[in-house]
């Protein structure tokens, strides 16, 4: 029996530890599981190699916990250690990765920085425990088991013991009085599940009963044979998940199946994956999901997660994967991504950078590779992976130049273009005066309906654009393309929405209009209207509504929470009254002698306007019909 004192400067480093480290003290089961999992894994390894004889048998490791005890005990039959390997490993070299650690952070307040950056992976069993030992027998031959124990105080206890035969470690926590809720099953299943579901070596927790049937002996009858309840280990973990394997082995099945391993609450099925498989100049892989994104919430926990061989580390990927990413779901694994350290560090890391832009590079390919091989699958799931694309053209420069080749634009008859083919396809009417091109779009066909087809029988195409994002794409969109703009169906007359020669001649002096101006002023809220004269034709609308463009985005943009456009926003929503200065009826009204009969005239047009604007409402929609009524 040795006593020993650690050699440290820090007299009390696990008060500190723990008090630090309180938030996140659950890492304490991944950390030693972990150590486990390294432990069976370096044997495996020495084994293979011919430096660890003999058959290796079962190399489960056991999680255990006694409640009536107060113990946690982590079991692995893995390489084991000797007296001097303790030594050094646990006293000097872990010890001193702890005491570097609290020497660097105990007066930060950065609660990001995870432990095991510092080598401190096995010290934080302190944050749980007021008493550690470990039973350990190392693999090698004629080696003494041995016995650590370590109170948490710099002083340990070394010695030899006699009664164990069996290879690998136990760690055994006796759990300190304020962390007793890690004596309950449930916690230390969920943080199992949580931490080490896809671990690479079968890490079994306890027991569960299931149904089996007994093989049928000779002369029974297959079905009088009945099922017996059977106890099995309970196995916490699929030690060889999808992304661990060859694409090449995987059936679509495999995917689906692996995705729903990892989201066992989600009922869709992706729209389609990605499988990473990185090796120069850093390491990486995965799998990455198309989510079929629904307006129902969605599960906070269904994010991608973070591995780093196999263990996990986060769901929290932001700065890792691109932003417009960040909707995927999956897993990357990856032991190059600095994972023990804040986020901060995280962004500035050059590694981080380089995987951000190869996945970016990787959905880019995907994408261009299932447009180039089937266009049609490609344009049926458009609308559901519309926003990843669009996302990631506006926030990504690098994803634009990629994107820009299979991106598609949908119009209101349902066609899809490229942005290419869409340019071809409007160039010939689409081009004003000053030979720009005009993108015309809709928000909305059920309430656009009367200019979608006025724009559409004069040959013009209208584009869709519904979603919440559109409008920042448009934006996008202007910026990226040369001479191009892009205008709302209704806002403008369609002879207006493209300008083009104004050549239409008109039927009313400048005279008439300012005499027939006031009638129709006089009819209508002049703060939200004001009223134009056009020389449109006389198949047109006597009169018309329009939006403009810049108004209806300034007010659109302070609806989506856009600062400092509160000035807009507070304005009331602003419409151009166009009169038709050609239309019959224009002229009846300014030809009408009886003032009274010329409003009602005048009204009525506007009304019309209004009406099929969905304006029309209340107290003003009742007189209308009223008056409808009386002239008929
Ligand atoms: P790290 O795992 O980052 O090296 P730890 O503090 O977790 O740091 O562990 C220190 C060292 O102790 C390990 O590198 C390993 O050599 C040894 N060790 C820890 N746990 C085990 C175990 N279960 N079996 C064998 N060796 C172990």
């Amino acid at each position: 029996m040795a006593n020993g004192k650690i050699n440290v400067q820090t007299e009390n480093i696990f008060p500190i530890i723990k008090k630090f480290l309180y938030s996140d003290n659950e890492i304490f089961l991944r950390e030693l599981v972990s150590n486990a999992v390294d432990a069976t894994q370096k044997l495996k390894a020495l084994s293979s190699m011919g430096e660890a004889k003999g058959d290796l048998g079962d190399l489960k490791i056991e999680v255990e916990v006694d409640k009536s005890a107060k113990t946690i005990t982590i079991k692995d039959k893995g390489i084991g250690m000797t007296a001097e390997e303790i030594e050094k490993y646990i006293t000097q070299i872990a010890f001193s990765g702890a005491e570097e650690f609290v020497n660097k952070y105990k007066d930060k307040v950065d609660k990001n920085v995870v432990i095991g950056h510092f080598g401190l992976g096995f010290y934080s069993a302190f944050m749980v425990a007021k008493r550690v030992e470990i039973y350990s027998l190392s693999f090698k031959e004629g080696a003494q088991a041995v016995r650590w124990e370590c109170d948490g105080s710099p002083e340990y206890t070394l010695e030899t013991i006699s009664n164990r035969t069996q290879r690998g470690t136990n760690i055994i926590l006796h759990i300190a009085d304020d962390c007793e809720e890690y004596l309950e099953n449930h916690k230390i299943e969920g943080l199992l599940t949580k931490y080490c579901k896809f671990l690479p070596v079968e890490i079994k927790f306890g027991t569960r009963k299931t149904w089996e049937k007994p093989e049928v002996k000779e002369g029974e009858n297959a079905e009088d044979v009945k099922e017996v309840e059977k106890e099995v280990d309970n196995i916490i973990n699929n030690p060889t998940p999808a992304w661990t394997r060859k694409p090449a082995d995987l059936k679509d099945e495999d995917y689906k199946a692996f995705y729903r391993e990892l989201y066992p609450m989600q009922f869709d099925e992706p729209l389609f994956h990605i499988h990473l498989n990185v090796d120069y100049p850093f390491n990486l892989t995965g799998i990455l999901y198309f989510p079929k994104l629904t307006n129902k919430l969605e599960m906070p926990k269904d994010r991608i997660q973070l591995y780093c061989n196999q263990v996990f580390v986060t769901d929290n990927v932001e700065n890792i994967v691109p932003d417009f990413l960040t909707l995927l779901r999956g897993v990357i694994d990856s032991p190059d991504i600095p994972l023990n350290v804040s986020r901060s560090y995280l962004q500035a890391d050059g590694n981080v950078k380089k995987i951000s832009s190869h996945i970016t590079k990787k959905v880019a390919d995907k994408l261009e590779e299932m447009f180039k091989n089937n266009r049609e699958e490609f344009e049926k799931k458009w609308d559901d992976i519309k926003i990843f694309v669009q996302y990631g053209m506006i926030s990504d420069e690098k994803f634009y130049e990629r994107a820009a080749k299979f991106a598609l634009l949908k119009n209101a008859d349902g066609k899809y273009f490229t942005l290419e083919e869409y340019e071809q396809h409007i160039k010939p009417l689409q081009t004003d005066k000053n030979n720009k091109l005009v993108y015309l779009y809709a928000t909305n066909v059920a309430e656009q309906h009367a200019y979608i087809d006025a724009a559409k029988n004069r040959g013009y195409d209208v584009l869709l654009m519904e979603t919440m994002l559109d409008p920042h794409f448009i934006n996008h969109m202007e910026s990226k393309l040369k001479d191009a703009s892009f205008v709302r169906v209704d806002a403008d007359t369609v002879d207006k929405l493209v300008n083009k020669e104004d050549n239409t001649i008109s039927k009313l002096t400048d005279e008439e209009q300012k005499q027939i101006q006031p009638v129709i002023e006089e009819v209508v809220d002049k703060e939200q209207f004001s009223v134009k004269f056009e020389n449109l034709s006389e198949q047109d609308a006597p009169m018309l509504i329009t939006r403009p463009e810049f108004m209806r985005r300034m007010k659109d943009m302070n609806q989506l929470g856009g600062g400092g456009m509160s000035f807009y926003g507070s304005m009331p929503d602003m419409y151009n009254l166009v009169v038709n200065a050609n239309h019959p009826l224009i002229t009846r009204i300014l030809k009408e002698g009886d003032k009274e009969k010329q409003t009602s005239l005048a009204r009525q047009a506007t009304d019309l306007a209004l009406l099929s604007q969905g304006l029309l409402k209340g107290e003003k929609l009742t007189a209308f019909i009223k008056r409808s009524v009386e002239l008929i």
